[in-house]
């Protein structure tokens, strides 16, 4: 399907870990489960941009990982949703 645009999310929200242990807060355990298992759903929805075309997109990510801006330390690797 193409020449009717696109429904497009680009989301990036860093949660902030409560402590060195990494633990995130407790009331965010059901809602990144509900949350990861509803975007493996939507990505069966997705459809890639000009797919086949010299300037496709990649419009089916969605990841993870841990994040160390704040640290000046490196990141880990980004894991698939
Ligand atoms: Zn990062």
């Amino acid at each position: 399907m193409a020449g009717f645009g696109y429904l497009r999310y680009q989301i990036d929200i860093a949660i902030p870990y409560l402590d060195k242990n990494q633990k995130l807060p407790p009331e965010f355990t059901n809602l990144r489960t509900a949350i990861e298992t509803n975007i493996k759903t939507l990505k069966g929805f997705g459809g890639k941009i000009n797919e086949g075309l010299s300037n496709e997109e990649s419009t089916i990510i969605a990841s993870y990982h841990v994040c160390k801006h704040d640290t000046g330390k490196p990141c880990t690797n980004h894991t698939e949703i």
